[in-house]
């Protein structure tokens, strides 16, 4: 069936329903999904067993909404629990998340393997030999806690504050655990972002303060993507759909990427770019939007900041939008159609008639790129930048249709306690190289570490597995081995992974149905948050049984990390003297530990407009009736913030600067939503920005340095970037000007619709449907190969090692680039691991040497679930990154993925899966990237590490930005 056939079918399905009279489901779904169940039936929900086909055997469920774990989009899901056994049977969409809307992709159902998983860890385990060898013993939570708080206590007391650090994968929460690390005064946050999202955030963040879209796609004419967001795409599920909607509308689809993604095959227009010429298409796109005027001039004139940029270019000339025009017209006229076709390698008709397109979206244009094309190059963040140039030349900007700025469509209630940011800076994770990083500079930690910049006395991965998704893997293992550089390692983790082996403790925490946690994210022009709870605790307490330690209902002795985090931060403070305390006291009982119920409950009731309200309604208090539903809608329909004016009394001693920027001396106000915004600098008497003036009137503007869209950023010229200022393009490490004879260009930044990273390798049904990773390598290749045919072995070179994968010849990849999904070639070195999706392998090391050898493939193997006898694939892929050296783009920080690669038919004693790295070769790549930086010390326009208005999720008082060298505050403790 085409798109277009299951478009029809879908309208002419929702007529025929409209024609019943049937409804659409009265939450905030609104969607025409018949069958949910009724929320005034959870309670006691009937159907019929499937699995007792062709009896037909009721079974009576109370139904429990939580949220899904799986990836970012923290959809809603509804655990369906037994009532005659309290098991949970099964997971569904919740009807009532406005998120999601009811729906999941294939990975939250699939929470149920998860949670039965016979593999997953369910004690707390001690390291019983040395560190990394496989030897665990049990340990009591208790015992753990105790050594893991003494140690940072001390590091605390002694001023060794950044020596505890905490790295975070998945974080799947707002905020709770940077406020745990603010409470112990650590600068200790480490996020995966540098390896994630860095690059696409970056664009976004110089155009409009925030760091990300929320692209309104249900309404769009046009909806372009540098992405594959119909099957695994950033909030995926939220936004497919929302996507699938706009189609439905007849909205045209334009995708560019390399691969036939399953997003390029429902494309309208499908742009097979060469990686990393996708800047060149969307300037040339842009260039024909100028040349022909088809731009909105009003839009552009009003809001972007043409003033200041021809201040700084052209300070002789006229300071009017007709001279600006003249100038954009000059600076994208090198950008044509035959320009972008031979970067691209896509036609130039082909790029005139997609930038047509575009342009008849007028404002209906909805956009959006996260990782893929962005994470993938050197300069990828000019992808995200070039991207918006066009929502910000046609107008689409926080209107139906087009692109809103996140944080406007996300919603972070006020905790109970909100201890103040960390006195204290961490050059482990914001070197003095990186001033405009993104986020920390998280992968370099093996190679600052053996730089002897610092040690860590505790280290916490929490949901992240550096040792398997970060690139040069080999090194983590080297410094995660190394008792010296770490002092104690703990990894918090649902389930074995790679890093979890070169622990000290690995303790066992929650999938999406065994922990608290809120969030809420920027799918549509909406605010709403989301709560996942543990769904048997939840609804014991429906049941009137209150329940005061997650572990008394969660299987094993799989803890909630909130608790854990409380308990342990009361443990480093015992009595309060330290100041920590406080943050994890009880309000309602002074003295005594805060309790989960409580922080949530003071959190719904205060910190949530409407909700109290809401829930009221309904008879119930604003707890109760998130724990009944598990989503609530702040609001709908936010709309162009900027457009607001500035109310008379925000403006006290007003001032105005050359270019419109309004400061008040008015306090400001405390914020109803914490969602992160950058904090533009005040003036030089100290009053804070406002807004902006837009012809005669102050209107509220967009949280960046000059308060409009920032066609021109003068932080990066400021600091050391000038060339990059305006939205350009970079020419990518793997660009054909970069290669070496005989090198092609990698991409391996593409996931896999129904697996996720670490954590689903144990999700029996995702593994049956995928669980192997061959290298998409075009026919051509193939041929130029000596015929190459799908299954042959070869071996792909990278500038540090190599690894030995099938090969998958198809169409569906542009010649000359090959390809390899990153979410699979998950391995063990013992017998503890996910046994469904991880091979046997063997470690070896010889001088700089390091190998992968597979011992085993995937094998059945009787377990307490009868179906890990029915695993009939022995193939898990192949682990790539391990071969990957760091490529830390100078300006974001973000590790820029793709590779330089020599593909060739595997060699005699080559086997499937072997893997080997020279790690001397790896840090002098480190050393050639680092070289490339810009450092504070040499471009710091005002002596300080960043500019203090950049986001940072730790972020410590202005006196600690000031760079050591000038004489200012020690940079730690
Ligand atoms: S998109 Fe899929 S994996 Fe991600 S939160 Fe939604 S259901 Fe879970």
């Amino acid at each position: 069936m085409t798109p277009t056939d299951l478009e029809a079918r879908l309208r002419a399905a929702r007529a025929a329903a409209d024609a019943r009279g049937e409804t659409f489901y009265p939450g905030p779904s609104r969607i025409h999904l018949a069958r949910f169940p009724p929320k005034e039936r959870w309670d006691d929900w009937v159907e019929l067993d499937p699995a007792a086909w062709p009896e037909r055997v009721a079974r009576r469920y109370a139904l429990v909404p939580t949220t899904c774990f799986n990836c970012e989009s923290a959809c809603g899901l509804l655990a369906y629990v037994d009532r005659d056994t309290g098991v949970v049977r099964k997971f569904e969409g919740n009807p009532e998340h406005p998120g999601s809307r009811g729906r999941n992709c294939a990975k939250g159902p699939a929470t149920l393997n998860q949670v039965t998983d016979p593999d997953r860890v369910l004690h707390p385990l001690k390291r019983a030999g040395a560190r990394g060898e496989g030897k665990w013993v049990p340990v009591s939570w208790d015992e753990a806690l105790a050594d893991i708080a003494g140690r940072i206590r001390q590091a605390i007391v002694d001023g060794r504050h950044n020596e505890v650090m905490y790295h975070v994968g998945r974080p799947g929460e707002d905020g709770f655990t940077e406020r745990i690390l603010a409470a112990w005064g650590v600068d200790g946050h480490n996020s995966h972002t540098n390896v994630c999202s860095s690059n696409g955030r970056a664009g976004y963040q110089y155009w409009m303060g925030c760091d990300r879209p929320s692209p309104d796609h249900a309404n769009a004419d046009v909806i372009l993507l540098v992405s594959s967001h119909l099957e695994a795409g950033h909030y995926f599920n939220p936004h497919a759909q929302r996507v699938m909607d706009g189609k439905a509308h007849g909205a045209k689809l334009i995708v560019i990427d390399a691969r036939l993604s399953n997003t390029a095959t429902h494309a309208d227009h499908w742009l097979a770019t060469y990686p990393g010429s996708e800047a060149a298409v969307l300037l040339a796109i842009a260039n024909h939007l100028i040349q022909t005027g088809q731009y909105d001039r009003e839009f552009v004139r009003r809001w972007w900041n043409w003033a200041e940029y021809l201040d700084h270019a052209h300070p002789g000339a006229p300071c009017t939008f007709a001279q600006f025009e003249k100038v954009l017209r000059d600076l994208y006229a090198a950008y044509t159609f035959e320009f972008a076709a031979a970067e691209s390698g896509v036609p130039a008709g082909t790029l005139r008639e997609v930038a047509e397109v575009v342009a008849g979206a007028g404002t209906r244009l909805s956009t959006h790129t996260w990782r893929s094309a962005a994470a993938g190059n050197l300069g990828g963040w000019q992808v995200s930048r070039t991207l918006f140039l066009l929502n910000a030349l046609v107008g689409a900007v926080a209107v139906e249709g087009g692109v809103f700025p996140n944080a406007w469509n996300k919603f972070v209630p006020r905790p109970i306690h909100l201890p103040p940011h960390p006195h204290t800076w961490n050059p482990l994770t914001w070197p003095a190289e990186y001033p405009l990083a993104m986020n920390e500079l998280s992968f370099l930690l093996p190679h600052f570490l053996e730089e002897q910049r610092g040690r860590l006395a505790v280290y916490f991965t929490r949901v992240y597995n550096p040792v398997w998704t970060n690139p040069d893997g080999f090194s983590w293992i080297d410094v995660l081995t190394d008792e010296i550089l770490v002092g104690l390692h703990v990894a918090l983790t649902p389930t074995w992974s790679e890093t979890a082996y070169f622990a000290d403790y690995v303790l066992p925490t929650g999938h999406a149905s065994e922990r608290h946690d809120v969030h809420s994210y920027e799918t549509h022009d909406a605010q709403w948050i989301g709560f996942r709870q543990p769904v048997l605790r939840a609804l014991r307490e429906r049941q009137g049984q209150p329940v005061h330690d997650t572990r008394a209902v969660n299987p094993g002795e799989v803890w909630e990390e909130n608790e854990f985090w409380i308990e342990l931060t009361w443990r480093i403070d015992p009595d309060g003297a330290l100041g920590i305390r406080q943050y994890v006291e009880s309000r309602e009982h002074p003295g005594q530990k805060l309790g989960i119920e409580e922080y949530y409950a003071w959190m719904f009731a205060h910190s949530v407009p409407g909700l109290p309200e809401r829930a009221a309604a309904e008879g119930l208090s604003p707890i109760a009736f998130m724990r009944r539903y598990g989503a609530f809608e702040v609001a709908r329909g936010l709309g162009a913030q900027h457009e607001e004016p500035v109310p008379a009394e925000e403006l006290q001693d007003p001032a105005e600067d050359r270019f419109g920027r309004v400061f008040t001396r008015a306090p400001k106000p405390l914020p109803v939503n914490l969602v992160p915004v950058p904090t533009p600098d005040p003036d030089a008497q100290g009053r804070r920005p406002v807004g902006v003036r837009v012809d005669d009137r102050v209107l509220r503007g967009f949280p960046t340095p000059s308060g409009r869209l920032e066609f021109f950023s003068r932080t990066l010229v400021e600091w050391g970037w000038p060339e990059l200022a305006l939205p350009t393009y970079v020419k990518s490490h793997v660009h054909p000007d970069h290669l070496e004879p005989g090198q092609i260009p990698l991409i391996p930044t593409f996931r896999l619709p129904v697996q996720i990273h670490t954590r689903s390798a144990n999700a029996k049904w995702l593994d049956e449907i995928a669980h192997t990773n061959p290298l998409w390598l075009h026919p051509q290749d193939a041929a130029r190969l000596g015929g190459l045919r799908t299954g042959d072995l070869v071996r792909v070179s990278t500038t540090i090692g190599h690894f030995v994968v099938k090969a998958w010849v198809t169409e569906g990849i542009r010649p000359g680039v090959v390809a390899c999904s990153h979410h699979m070639g998950r391995w063990r070195l013992h017998e503890h691991g996910q046994r469904q999706l991880m091979a046997a392998v063997a470690l070896e090391r010889a001088g700089a040497g390091r190998s992968l050898r597979r011992r085993s493939g995937v094998v059945p193997f009787a377990s307490s679930d009868p179906d890990t006898l029915r695993i009939w694939w022995t193939d898990v892929g192949v682990h790539q990154n391990l071969t990957f050296p760091v490529h830390p783009d100078p300006v974001s920080g973000q590790h820029c993925w793709h590779q330089a690669v020599r593909v060739t038919r595997a060699e005699t004693g080559d086997a499937y899966g072997d893997i080997h790295v020279d790690v001397d070769k790896a840090h002098e790549e480190y050393r050639a990237w680092l070289a490339r930086t810009r450092p504070a010390a040499r471009v710091s326009p005002d002596g300080t590490r960043r500019p203090y208005w950049l986001l940072r999720p730790l972020k410590p008082g202005r006196d600690l930005y000031r760079l050591p060298e000038t004489g200012a505050p020690a940079a730690t403790r």
